[in-house]
């Protein structure tokens, strides 16, 4: 898969997850060879979005190719593109019970060994952050932990990674653990894992877990 494809592919499988309706959400990612970022077209369905239709962004001059007209969210993803290079894949969403979350400007608690494995520690929910300028790429630098996601206060969720697939594996694990957390408030108060647990837990799923 070219990276224009793998782009078009997080992104339907941002609808498939549900984890974005409508028009909501985006996934791009960042090809350092070419200076070039693949992001999401603006308003566009996603059953019917085709690889052709992600816009191609010069990081340098941030300025898009093609007649696609790009995410509205294109100025958050190239800020952390350009001021992290270990970012190279980005994923934005509303998905339901993490941005509920940041409805209520909460962290996501580390109460599972799943949030151990993969954010290290709490999901860090960061403050309300307008969308002028690079107020929301800024604040994502500013609030985030060692996790690979955050939630921004009263909006919503943004996730990232080193691939398109690494980032929507984040974005999904959000939504999944805000889930199994919110049903664990209904049953009383979750139990937080001590944190040298979790580093634990971090280090086997970083280190030694899976195929290699
Ligand atoms: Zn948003």
């Amino acid at each position: 898969m070219t990276l224009r494809e793998s782009v078009c592919w997080a992104n339907r499988a941002l609808r498939t997850e549900g984890l974005v309706t409508m028009h909501s959400g985006n996934v791009s990612a960042y090809d350092p060879e070419t200076d070039t970022v693949y992001i999401k077209p603006s308003g566009v369905d996603y059953d019917t979005m085709i690889p052709e239709m992600m816009v191609a962004v010069s990081l340098t001059t941030g300025e898009a190719e093609g007649k696609m007209r790009p995410s509205v969210d294109l100025p958050h993803h190239l800020f952390l593109y350009r001021n992290d290079p270990k970012i190279r894949s980005v994923i934005h969403t509303h998905s339901n019970y993490a941005t509920a979350f940041a409805a209520v400007q909460k962290p996501i608690p580390l109460v599972l060994t799943a949030i151990a494995d993969e954010f290290g520690g709490e999901i860090p929910c960061a403050p309300y952050i307008d969308n002028e300028g690079d107020h929301i790429g800024q604040g994502i630098l500013k609030y985030r932990t060692q996790a690979p996601a955050i939630l921004l206060g009263n909006h919503g969720v943004f996730a990232w990674g080193a691939t398109p697939k690494d980032a929507l594996k984040a974005a999904i694990m959000v939504e999944d653990v805000a889930k199994t957390v919110h049903l664990a408030h209904q049953l009383g108060d979750p139990i937080h894992l001590d944190p040298a647990e979790a580093a634990k837990w971090w280090d086997r799923y970083h280190n030694r877990y899976g195929q290699g």
